[in-house]
């Protein structure tokens, strides 16, 4: 893609190491128009660029700290930059389609996913239809973590529930640069610390709290990682979600409703009032951004 070896950021990128891996997704995120993935951090972007390449992509590292682009994934944006272009390289981009199951309980864990636009419900099934999403995997995390334990063994049901673009990385991949780069190993740790409050807040979410709140919370979890106020989701999926009767999601969407902090026709959810909605949630929503926030973004001890 960037053959031009006289161009600044080119000569930068790969001093730096960028490159590797890097046209790939650049290709790929410029045919669908998306350009600042990954290339924001690179250091020392130049103006005066030779080639009509680089300038398009001088363009978007400017781009990145004013607009934000949710096509990123913050574990690997975590990484530091020496690390993330090598692991980076043995990613590739793929669509995740609504409804995908990605994985079933007792499966084996051939890959691990880095959500982009897409998110993933973890889901706990003890029959036909005594189902309960426990966790939500999008941009923030990652599916596949049981091989961080050395098991490539699934314990949930992984199934699509934000369709979207997702990075994919063999396990055999992961395993080594896991051996190679503390980093990722002291990250990925602690994400599953993360993701182990999660699961056992559902638990308690589940039993103490009402049905209204514990929607007020699943509504902005879903749109953090839909990154957009508009979900579709009907009672149906809702009440096997939250693990409650159809009725139960009737009433609290017809609350929330009320409170003039959703809309809802048909399965189309638009989030009005998202500080109303967590105000009204049961607090489990603040929970999980706080210790998020505390043990991934700050890198605070758990
Ligand atoms: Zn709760």
């Amino acid at each position: 893609m960037v053959q031009n070896s006289t161009c600044p950021a080119y000569v930068s990128w790969r001093t730096d190491g960028m490159m590797m891996g890097m046209p790939v997704f650049a290709q790929r995120l410029i045919g669908d128009g998306l350009i600042t993935l990954w290339l924001s951090s690179t250091p020392e972007p130049c103006d005066a660029l030779p080639c009509a390449e680089c300038r398009f992509f001088t363009r978007s590292m400017h781009m990145k700290p004013s607009t934000p682009s949710p096509m990123t994934n913050h574990l690997i944006d975590s990484l530091p930059l020496k690390d993330r272009a090598s692991f980076l390289a043995d990613c590739e981009v793929i669509d995740l389609a609504f409804g995908e199951v990605i994985s079933e309980p007792g499966g084996q864990v051939t890959h691990v996913y880095f959500p982009l636009d897409s998110f993933i419900s973890l889901i706990e099934s003890l029959g036909e239809r005594e189902q309960l999403e426990v966790a939500m995997v999008g941009s923030e995390g990652m599916l596949g973590m049981s091989l961080i334990l050395e098991l490539d063994e699934s314990p949930l049901r992984a199934l699509v529930q934000g369709a979207g673009s997702a990075l994919r990385m063999p396990a055999a991949a992961l395993g080594r640069h896991l051996a190679q780069c503390p980093a990722l190993q002291a990250l990925l740790r602690r994400y599953l610390y993360v993701l182990i409050h999660q699961l056992t807040r559902v638990a308690a979410c589940t039993h103490f709290h009402q049905v209204e709140a514990r929607l007020a919370r699943w509504l902005p979890m879903t749109q953090d990682r839909a990154h957009s106020d508009q979900l579709h989701l009907t009672h149906e999926f809702l009440a096997m979600m939250l693990g409650v009767r159809r009725a139960g999601i009737t009433h609290g969407a017809m609350a929330l409703q009320g409170h003039g902090l959703i809309s809802y026709h048909r399965g189309d959810i638009t989030v009005l009032d998202r500080a109303g909605l967590i105000e009204a949630s049961c607090g489990c929503y603040a929970a999980d951004r706080s210790i998020y926030r505390r043990v991934i973004t700050e890198g605070g001890a758990p």
